[in-house]
């Protein structure tokens, strides 16, 4: 387990307080304690003002406002080593997730969250991984090189995971039909699909590796779009988190079920986020 940071430092000593409450009051039972946990999703980061960016003064503005009202960024890891017994969360988690794996998570996001000492998440895919001296498609999209994606997955505020190799639109089929992300083609069989998004995982962790990440803990669906066949793919090739964009679901983990880290619902933010906005999505999380 890695990622430790001054917020954790901070969360120890929230959490004493609350764990003694669980303790004292479970004492002569095995309780399971639960804990809801809001996800916020990001993309790129720059100034345009669009939807799926955010500025570096946003994003700031964003942590702040979690800070403001008690919320404590916390990383993958944390929520399964809570899951699983093995550590503890504050009474106030939230998780900060980039998709898609943009050059400017590496510029800009980078220096921000090690000056704030917070954990986030980054999920890249695995085709768009610009290789450097090299003039590809895939090079013109102003992604991360391996180079900068380890450079950040071995800070101990960042974790990258995957967001699939190819199979986020446009070309998502490895066939002839066009896959509506992740999802599989109409009257496509159980077995197939599997076999395709289990090569398409392979191909992920592959360059994950080559980016020198070994463990692939958690996956973010494109576009958020999940199924239950790729559930059980992913959870045979060992992941133990996935991310959907369902603004609605309720994220509860519940100590010693693992199925309550599966297709964890997220919000977007951006710059247009008001504090109203992100307050009404927290809300629902507040104990
Ligand atoms: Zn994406």
């Amino acid at each position: 387990m890695k990622k430790t940071g001054f917020f954790r430092t901070i969360s120890a000593v929230l959490l004493t307080a609350s764990l003694f409450a669980v303790v004292f009051s479970s004492v002569g039972c095995s309780k399971k304690e639960s804990r809801v946990v809001p996800v916020l999703m990001m993309h790129d980061m720059n100034d345009s003002g669009d939807t799926w960016s955010i500025s570096e003064d946003g994003f700031r503005r964003i942590v702040g406002l979690l800070d403001k009202n008690g919320f404590t960024p916390v990383s993958v890891d944390d929520l399964v080593s809570f899951v699983e017994r093995n550590g503890t969360l504050p009474e106030k988690p939230v998780v900060l997730t980039f998709d898609d794996g943009y050059y400017s998570n590496y510029e800009l996001l980078f220096p921000i969250v090690k000056e704030l000492g917070i954990p986030v998440s980054v999920f890249v895919k695995g085709a768009t991984i610009r290789v450097e001296g090299e003039d590809t498609p895939a090079n013109k999209l102003l992604k991360m090189s391996f180079e900068e994606i380890k450079e950040l997955n071995s800070s101990p505020f960042v974790s990258v995971y995957s967001h699939t190799y190819a199979l986020h639109g446009p070309n998502t089929s490895y066939g002839p039909d066009e896959r509506d992300s992740a999802l599989p083609l109409e009257g496509e069989s159980e077995a197939s699909y599997k076999e395709i998004f289990a090569r398409d995982c392979e191909r992920a962790e592959e360059c994950l590796s080559r980016a020198g990440i070994k463990e692939f803990t958690a996956f973010s669906y494109p576009d958020g779009k999940s199924c239950e066949w790729a559930e059980d793919v992913l959870s045979e090739r060992g992941y133990k988190v996935s991310f959907t964009t369902d603004y609605s679901r309720d994220n509860v983990l519940t100590q010693g079920d693992l199925s309550s880290l599966r297709m964890l619902g997220r919000m977007n933010v951006n710059d247009d986020t008001t504090e109203e906005q992100l307050l009404r999505y927290l809300d629902r999380y507040n104990p």
